[in-house]
């Protein structure tokens, strides 16, 4: 693990949102499992007595928002915001990763590393700077047992990382930073020669090179700064040094996929949206659809 990211770890474990989370890890019963990959990241427990299922249960319930997902652990349904299956079951004919270096930048809880451990990958890194993500991934991790490594890092300390990467993946990223172009040069600088990045943003459609800059929020996310057409985001990637640009899919994103469920606090997809007319957002944007690309260093 980077010293940077050991830092984080021990200074976030003070705060007081943070600390009784780390706590509450800590006291988890150590258990004989095993893990069934499928469209919910699954964790099998060989006897389990009631008591420690309600203590499982309190530790995930205080764990909320559970944004990605699902997961199950014993009998224990953990019921995310997003269907995160959605999106990976979309990239997966598009990428191998047998016996290769991975990278998954602001990858949440971990939902896709602990997916992508099926493909059998030399390593697994999960970069995010949010604590609560970090606990998250540790409590799945704690019952999964893996050796993903969580950095609790950001997009920008790519730059410099020790390690560089056969394949990157930075999903649902890009629109929440202010300078989508250096972090898709930070992306390009973590990648070995030859190396490929996974990525999605929103879009808007056009033929033009423009991106919808919006005024205070899109979709009521106060922290979304840019949106480019396709054309615009190929433009990005070129600036940022990658060389070819392939468009795998376009996607509304609808409430299927993102939706309120117990696992969350507070709204969700469709409290965001027009109510008279679902093609809008609530500011009157074009409703949220994404646009998957593979590039090439
Ligand atoms: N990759 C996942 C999650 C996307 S949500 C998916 O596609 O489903 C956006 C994620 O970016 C959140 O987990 C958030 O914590 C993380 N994030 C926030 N700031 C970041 C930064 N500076 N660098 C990398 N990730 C960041």
């Amino acid at each position: 693990m980077s010293e940077k990211s050991q830092k984080q770890k021990e200074l976030a474990s003070l705060w007081k949102n943070i600390k009784p989370l780390r706590q509450a890890i800590d006291k988890l019963p150590i258990f004989k499992t095993s893990v069934t990959f499928g469209d919910i990241f699954q964790i099998n427990i060989e006897h389990i007595d009631t008591k420690y299922e309600s203590q499982i249960k309190d530790t995930a319930l205080l764990l909320r928002s559970w944004r990605k997902g699902p997961f199950k652990i014993g009998d224990l349904f953990i019921d995310a915001e997003w269907k995160s299956f959605i999106k990976y079951n979309l990239l997966r004919p598009h990428f191998d990763l047998k016996g290769k270096k991975i990278a998954d930048v602001g990858c949440n809880n971990g939902y896709y590393l602990f997916k992508m451990l099926e493909e059998k990958p030399k390593k697994l890194v999960g970069f995010d700077p949010v604590p609560l993500f970090w606990c998250q991934f540790d409590f799945i991790n704690h019952f999964a047992k893996t050796d993903i490594l969580y950095e609790l890092l950001g997009i920008e300390d790519l730059l410099g990382y020790e390690e560089k990467f056969d394949v990157i993946f930075c999903l649902g990223v890009l629109y929440h930073r202010s300078d989508p172009i250096g972090c898709l040069k930070s992306l390009f600088s973590a990648l070995e020669k030859d190396g490929e990045l996974f990525l999605d943003t929103f879009m808007i459609e056009g033929d033009e090179d423009m991106a919808l800059c919006p005024k205070g929020s899109y979709s009521k996310i106060s922290n979304v700064y840019f949106i480019p057409t396709i054309s615009a985001l190929k433009n990005w990637c070129e600036r940022a040094g990658f060389s070819k640009f392939e468009v795998l899919a376009k996607r509304p994103t609808d409430t299927t996929e993102q939706r309120k469920t117990e696992w969350i606090l507070g709204q969700s997809l469709e409290d965001f949206l027009d109510p008279d007319d679902n093609s809008k957002t609530l500011e009157g944007y074009p409703s949220p659809k994404r646009v998957y690309v593979k590039v090439k260093k």
